[in-house]
Order: C-alpha cells, then sequence, then structure tokens
C-alpha cells in the first residue's frame, strides 16, 4: 500500500512509501481510508516540534474509512461499516486520570499519527474502542476534519466557559467549525486573523462573526474568553488584554511558540490561561452528535494523497479557507 511517511526526524515533509497492508490485532480494525484531514499537530509532527516522534511514522488523525477487518474480540463493528479514527488511539484505562474521566491526560496514551501509524496512507489500523461511527450527512471528505478540528475544537470551546463574546485566534479549520456551534449557541464571535489576513477575516465573517480584524486589534468589546488556535504564543497576552475581568483564555494547541512575560494586572481580576489537551472519547461521543444537529458545515480543499507535502505546505502557509483534506486512490495498490 501507499503511505507518506516521515523518514527522516524533523524532515518538515513526508515521502511517499510501499509497504505491506497490515493486519488487524485481535481489537482492532483495519479500514480502508477514503479520506484524512490534514492538522496542524501533522506539521508539528513533521517538523520534529514534539518529542520522540520516532521514524518512520505515518501522520494523520483524522481518518474516515471503511472497515476492512475486523479482530476476533472487536464488537460493535462489522465490515463495511463507515467509522472515523481521531488523534486518542490507546490509554490504559487503569491510571488516575482514565479512571476520573480524564482520559485525555492518560500517562500511558498513545496518539494516532504520532506514535501509532495514522492516515496518511491506503489503509490505517486502529484499536477499535477509539473508533466512531460517523455522522450520515457528511461525505467522508466533509466529514474527516469533525475528527481533530471538530472534537479538539470543540474541548476547547467548553473550556471556553459560557460567556457571550467568544474570540478566536488563528481562523483556520478547528475555528470554522466552532465558529458555526459558538452562533448556533446564540453566541458572538470574534475572529483574530494574521495582519492582513483579508482573506480569512471575509471568511470568519461569512460564517456569522460579529467583528473580525488583525490579531493586533481591539475588538469592539471585550472579550468573555478567547480561544488560541494558532501556535504564536505571543497571542497570548494580547489576548489576555482583550478579555474581560474573570474571563479565560484557552489555548488549544499541542505546541506553541514561547509566552513572552507579561505584567500581572493583564492577568488580575480572575482572569484564568489554560491549555487544552487531547480529547476523551466522550468529547467525541457528544461532537459527533452535535455537529449535524448545528448544522456544522465544514469547508475543505482536496489533495491526492501523493500531494500530502502540498496539503502541509499549503497549512504552512496559510493558504487554506477551512481544512485540507487528503484523498487516496480510488483502487488501492495492495
Ligand atoms: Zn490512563
Ligand atoms: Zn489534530
Amino acid at each position: 500500500m501507499l503511505s507518506m511517511a516521515l523518514t527522516k526526524a524533523g524532515a518538515g515533509l513526508v515521502e511517499a512509501r510501499e509497504s505491506e497492508v497490515p493486519v488487524a490485532g485481535a481489537g482492532e480494525v483495519l479500514v480502508r481510508v477514503h479520506a484524512c484531514g490534514v492538522c496542524r499537530t501533522d506539521l508539528h509532527v513533521v517538523d520534529g516540534e514534539l518529542p520522540d516522534v520516532e521514524v518512520p511514522r505515518v501522520p494523520g488523525h483524522e481518518i474516515v474509512g471503511t472497515v476492512e477487518q475486523a479482530g476476533e474480540s472487536v464488537t460493535g463493528f462489522q465490515i463495511g461499516d463507515r467509522v472515523g479514527i481521531p488523534w486518542l488511539g490507546y490509554t490504559d484505562g487503569t491510571c488516575e486520570y482514565c479512571r476520573s474521566g480524564r482520559e485525555n491526560l492518560c500517562r500511558r496514551a498513545r496518539f494516532t499519527g504520532y506514535q501509532i501509524d495514522g492516515g496518511y496512507a491506503e489503509y490505517a489500523v486502529a484499536d477499535a474502542r477509539y473508533v466512531f461511527k460517523l455522522p450520515d450527512a457528511y461525505s467522508d471528505v466533509e466529514a474527516a476534519p469533525l475528527l481533530c478540528a471538530g472534537l479538539i475544537g470543540y474541548r476547547a470551546y467548553r473550556m471556553a466557559g459560557d460567556g457571550r463574546r467568544v474570540g478566536i485566534y488563528g481562523f483556520g479549520a478547528a475555528a470554522h467549525i466552532i465558529a458555526q456551534v459558538a452562533r448556533h449557541d446564540g453566541r458572538e464571535v470574534y475572529a483574530f486573523t494574521s495582519p492582513g489576513d483579508v482573506a480569512a477575516q471575509q471568511f470568519a465573517r461569512s460564517l456569522g462573526a460579529a467583528w473580525a480584524g488583525s490579531s493586533a486589534e481591539r475588538p469592539p468589546e471585550l472579550l468573555d474568553a478567547a480561544i488560541i488556535f494558532a501556535p504564536v504564543g505571543p497571542l497570548v497576552p494580547q489576548a489576555l488584554r482583550q478579555t474581560a475581568p474573570g474571563g479565560v483564555v484557552v489555548c488549544a494547541g499541542i505546541h506553541m511558540s514561547d509566552i513572552p512575560s507579561f505584567p500581572y494586572r493583564d492577568l488580575w481580576e480572575e482572569r484564568t490561561v489554560r491549555s487544552v489537551a487531547n480529547l476523551t472519547r466522550r468529547d467525541a461521543q457528544e461532537f459527533l452528535v452535535l455537529a449535524p444537529s448545528v448544522p456544522v458545515t465544514t469547508h475543505v480543499r482536496s489533495y491526492e494523497l501523493a500531494r500530502a507535502n502540498d496539503a502541509l505546505s499549503d497549512l504552512r502557509h496559510g493558504r487554506l479557507e477551512g481544512a485540507a483534506v487528503l484523498v487516496p486512490p480510488q483502487t488501492p495498490s495492495r
């Protein structure tokens, strides 16, 4: 089978590889990949910004496909079922975090496209306990961004509390989904983009943002919450300064450049800065019901699997509206 894999740590790009189609173990499913979203975390993986990436490694953790094999102990899935495979690929189920509903923080968690080969490939194998059926309302390509931009975006959105004015820094794949959820909940969305990114500001307004401007600008009103999707540390003190007393700034990415120091008065009055890490299976169950009820529409640009580096490059340089999705050949090379 064809896969696009990171073959040298920190190479910044993936290479085409031919390998045997993997076989599903007892608790696993083998999935023929129909679509795989491209996430900023994939850039952090190929750029060597996450620790201990082993090579070769196939990135991709927004996988949509159909079950081709199910191991003998798999329950709940049959051959031909359409499923999604997200970032959370394994937890031990026994640590303090797992036992308290916080499996996203499991000390022995393993993640798809990071410690487990992911979906930049014609086939992927996953532990069936971390695989989800997908809402029928979405095509394969449309469903892919729900699996990380949607799920982790939704977790970040929940952590932002229930204030009315929600700022979103970095208007990419996660933001375009969460903006729709926020509007559905009757909130006002304030979209912050890189200075001069008029296209992204226009995109945000088209999705119902009350205001869109550059991250250096002041919104017309102070925010109750801000979610930072861009991996840019200086946005943290910037967002804090636009946040009302009692407000929260949520850092939603897995990696960020260093946060510069800032005066305590910007945090004073019970403002909070927090991060959001990974997802729980409960986040996935909830969001995959919520998304079609909003309904969330995903804006996608498809790329042939072999063009994975073009997709990564477009994401890196902000040349995307919405999400990039890789599509393997219709007839896989087994
Ligand atoms: Zn655990
Ligand atoms: Zn992701």
